[in-house]
């Protein structure tokens, strides 16, 4: 008999309240009228693929968005209900929601709470006020301190803060000031992401007129460097590039993508890696309700998986464990990525049995990994 494989899920839900200026995820304010049907679509999603799959462990769950909070929450804890019927998460399996500060009530959280979720990720980004404004926040700082408490009644513990950096008109003590207010809430995880200005977005168009302007690369990397210091004094370490935890509080479900697991994504823009196979819902939500999933499937060739092994594993200060990997592709190592001249120029490290980047080594991870997978 063959073991049950593995698999994690991420549910999509491209709902918001309002369009932040920076953001070009999937997702649209309004719509509210389709939040049934979605949910639906949902549904018949993973009815769908459990009859292509078949039963899988289920080690974590991420619901992101969008704004997993803005659907009322008797309509999500019923859309968790039938994947969870389908696809029960194991026994000690992390089961986390993405949720803004300015939308969660505690009678909503502790039915979240109820139906299994046990991790909560709020989207901070900033506690200061005018930062806030100039990113199209709903939220104000005071916001985010009554989101966390609220959290903690509700009997969360596992909780999360995304902050972001090289923000228009911020500096090294306003991005320093927003540390020490997510470090003083005694939380056990922060996400630091730097502000990329993306096309389309509203603060691109105002950056290209000239109207505002984003710190330089050297701030940036300072400013990364600052949380790194000040989490750390905080007892959170960097696990990964942008994540920071205390022992134990890493969030299991990336370092599971981050490690190569299988994952199942159900919703619009949600990708999936099944059984070597990776495809694409569609990224509308007009799309996905129209039943374009499964876009673009494409077996891994042998070389893909390897590149995707580098560029994810070395992301993690751990580094990549050499048993593991051998176990993965039956390949050594050193046979396949070029790490000489990573090591010699003090980029990368190996050490009990890791191989891992330094921190000069992820100042500059995408070039690094270039260098390994050379001769792929
Ligand atoms: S809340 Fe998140 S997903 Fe929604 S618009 Fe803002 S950044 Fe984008």
């Amino acid at each position: 008999m063959h073991p049950v494989k593995a698999a994690s899920i991420y549910i999509h839900i491209p709902f918001c309240v309002r369009k932040c200026f920076y953001c070009d995820f999937a997702s649209q304010a309004g719509r509210q009228s389709d939040f049934g049907r979605y949910c639906d679509a949902v549904k018949a999603e993973a009815h769908s693929v459990y009859e292509r799959y078949g039963k899988r462990e289920v080690p974590s769950v991420f619901i992101g968005g969008g704004t997993p909070t803005v659907l009322p929450a008797d309509l999500l804890c019923s859309l968790l209900e039938e994947v969870f019927r389908l696809f029960p998460p194991d026994e000690n399996a992390e089961i986390a929601t993405e949720a803004n500060p300015g939308t969660v009530t505690l009678e909503e959280l502790r039915q979240l709470r109820a139906a299994g979720v046990n991790r909560i990720s709020f989207g901070a980004q900033s506690f200061d006020e005018a930062l806030l404004r100039t990113l199209g926040r709903i939220h104000t700082p005071s916001d985010i301190t009554r989101a966390v408490e609220t959290a903690r009644e509700a009997g969360f513990e596992n909780i999360n803060l995304d902050l972001m950096y090289a923000l228009p008109g911020q500096t090294q003590d306003t991005w320093r000031e927003t540390l020490r207010k997510a470090v003083s809430l005694g939380i056990p995880h922060i996400s630091c992401y730097s502000l990329i200005l993306e096309e389309g977005t509203l603060l691109a168009e105002k950056a290209a007129k000239g109207e505002i302007s984003v710190p330089d690369d050297d701030t940036c990397l300072a400013m990364q460097k600052t949380a790194a210091r000040v989490l750390s004094q905080a007892g959170l370490e960097r696990y990964e590039i942008s994540n920071y935890a205390k022992p134990g509080m890493e969030c299991g479900h990336n370092l599971r993508y981050w490690e190569g697991g299988d994952y199942l994504g159900l919703g619009c823009a949600a990708h999936s890696l099944m059984d070597g196979v990776r495809y694409r819902n569609d990224a509308s939500i007009d799309g996905y309700l129209a039943g374009n999933t499964r876009l673009d499937a494409q077996e891994l060739s042998t070389s893909d998986r390897l590149e995707e092994a580098a560029m994810l594993g070395t992301r993690m200060t751990r580094g990549i464990e050499l048993a593991a990997f051998y176990d993965r592709f039956g390949m050594d190592f050193f046979k396949v990525y070029r790490t000489e001249t990573l090591i010699a120029n003090g980029l990368a490290v190996i050490s009990d049995g890791f191989f891992r980047l330094t921190d000069k080594g992820l100042d500059v991870q995408d070039a690094a990994v270039l260098e390994m997978i050379r001769d792929l």
